[in-house]
């Protein structure tokens, strides 16, 4: 029987719902339960493919080639359960669905509305693709008195309804400030953010409180007794030092116990939390330290580089180091800032994915500057191709090398994806083409040369990545680049698209045309971060 948790924010945005979400599923597979998790964006997007990172973050892609909300990406760290297009839906792919049905005239003459045309299509959505779970978390984007979330949580409640109490559960996730002023904690905001919910016909089971200290015992009575849930089921979820911690800080509150009594299943034996007591150890107690600098173009917004922080963080986990990351804005480089100075002394240099010409030249040079001091160097994707780029100007004499997503170029040595195989099919596109969804996306293989540095770190010679771009290093230009040194390691199994560059004499200089960010875990850590963090440990010990 699968069971369905319901997780809805209030008060405030950016309280960690998708972290808290994550959390829970993992302390439930603890117990031996099938989670999947999935979340449901009220935004009008179709996805978040075409957004800015600034305005939402990374975009996180599954396997089968979703572009979906960075919170999957926090269920797939947690729980090891690889996400699919199925675990992510917005009110724009709602509305899509819903006017293509009513173009078929499947709606027979009526009038489509929101309740229960909509409503209906959210629910199928939610009970779709479930396999054998035991339990799946549903989260809610946005906060609970948006306008647009709406829809969303009528179809939940509607959905608690139809599967009764011992089917469905609501979570709500608020804030408990302390006001300094008055030297107190506050419940005020909880209580309204839960009247709110309870207008809409949707009575929580549990509250999970973030707050930045103990919510003593008379305010969290107050809570219980105000909001209508019972005192146990009022969880503070107390700031943590480190994401990893929270599994373990859910654990200590109760928070599973809570979850499992709900259902009347058995909560007295303990979980298992050995693997996250582990890694708790080595956020707790590194052994050393490294600095990686990652040159990119949104660093004023963390979000956007989510699973690669991460997986930074899981590299340092193989190597029990702390990796302390130096957000470098690549445009300083063309801004007059010299890349010596901005990266000397750093143990690694990582240019991760990116879109468009700006600070494209200080992604060149922040290569070159990693090349020629023989620093650590990761390109993953649009750094891959800027590496390459750097090598046909400088190792292969090709002075005007160039993408053409920057424009015409006179060497295309990056150029657009206009055909590619998955599976049995061909895909093609061209100049004009919607960009939303159309780029090269999902788990693709690789065939990577039996002696390469690479077929050594992952200790295999075929692999399947997640990939997400549009443009591709041009194979016309493999024989004048292998000749100047770069060695294309890592092919399609058709040998048409380069995935893998490395540079042979150089301590770790690898570029990859997929995203392994995204399939890193804290408890397996992906095998080229691993590799490239034992390269930065190596480097520290130089300088
Ligand atoms: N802009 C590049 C492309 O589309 C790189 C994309 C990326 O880094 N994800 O190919």
């Amino acid at each position: 029987m699968t069971r369905f948790i319901f997780i809805t924010g209030g008060v405030v945005s950016s309280l960690g719902k998708g972290l808290a979400s994550a959390a829970l599923g993992s302390l439930l597979q603890a117990r031996g339960y099938k989670v999947r998790l999935r979340k449901l964006d009220p935004y009008i997007n179709v996805d978040p493919g075409t957004m800015s990172p600034y305005q939402h973050g990374e975009v996180y892609v599954t396997d089968d080639g979703a572009e979906t909300d960075l919170d999957l990406g926090h269920y797939e760290r947690y729980t090891g359960v690889p996400a699919r297009q199925s675990d992510n839906i917005t009110t724009g792919r709602i509305y899509q669905n819903v006017i293509a049905k009513e173009r078929r005239g499947a709606y027979l003459g009526s009038t489509v509305q929101v309740i229960p045309h909509v409503t209906d299509e959210i629910k199928a959505f939610v009970r779709s693709d479930v396999d054998d779970n035991d339990f799946v978390l549903v989260e809610i984007g946005g906060t609970v008195g948006d306008i647009e979330g709406l829809p969303f949580l009528e179809a939940i409640r509607q959905l608690g309804n139809e599967l009764g109490r011992e089917r469905a559960l609501y979570i709500h996730l608020t804030l408990v400030p302390f006001l300094g002023a008055a030297g107190e904690i506050k419940t005020k905001p909880t209580q309204h953010s839960v009247k709110e919910l309870l207008a809409i016909g949707i009575q929580p089971d549990i509250l999970l409180c973030r707050c930045d200290r103990p919510i003593p015992d008379g305010e969290r009575r107050k809570i219980a007794l105000f909001c209508n849930v019972r005192n146990e089921a009022v969880i503070p979820a107390e700031d943590v030092s480190s994401i990893y911690h929270v599994p373990l800080a859910y654990r200590r509150e109760g928070l599973d116990r809570q979850v499992l009594s709900h259902f009347g299943l058995d909560h007295e034996t303990p979980p298992d939390l050995t693997r996250w007591q582990e890694i708790a150890k080595k956020v707790d107690a590194p052994e050393g330290e490294v600095t990686i600098a990652v040159v990119g173009k949104y660093v004023a917004l963390l979000d956007a580089y989510k699973s690669l922080a991460e997986a930074l963080t899981h590299g340092g986990f193989a190597n029990n180091v702390k990796v302390n990351l130096e957000w470098v804005d690549s445009e300083v480089f063309e801004n007059g800032d010299d890349a010596v100075q901005r990266l000397e002394g750093v143990d690694g240099i990582l240019v991760p994915g990116g879109f468009g010409e700006r600070g494209a030249e200080g992604k060149i040079e922040a290569a070159t500057f990693a090349r020629t001091h023989n620093i650590p160097y990761f390109g993953i994707c649009f750094g891959m191709q800027m590496a390459v780029i750097e090598a046909a100007r400088n190792l292969a004499g090709i002075d005007n090398a160039n993408s053409t997503e920057f424009g015409p170029a006179e060497e295309p040595v990056v150029g657009l994806l206009t055909e590619w195989v998955r599976g049995n099919l061909t895909e093609t596109r061209g100049e004009d083409d919607d960009k939303g969804g159309t780029m090269r996306l999902g788990a693709y293989p690789c065939q990577m040369a039996p002696d390469s540095q690479v077929a050594e770190i992952y200790g295999a010679t075929a692999i399947e990545e997640r990939h997400r771009h549009r443009y591709e290093v041009n194979i016309n230009y493999l024989k004048r680049l292998e000749e100047s040194g770069l060695r294309f390691s890592g092919l399609s199994p058709d040998g048409e698209l380069p995935e893998i560059v490395e540079l042979p004499g150089h301590p770790w200089f690898i570029g990859v045309q997929f995203h392994p960010e995204l399939k890193s875990k804290p408890f397996d850590p992906h095998p080229l971060f691993a590799s490239f963090i034992a390269a930065a440990v190596a480097q520290s010990r130089l300088v």
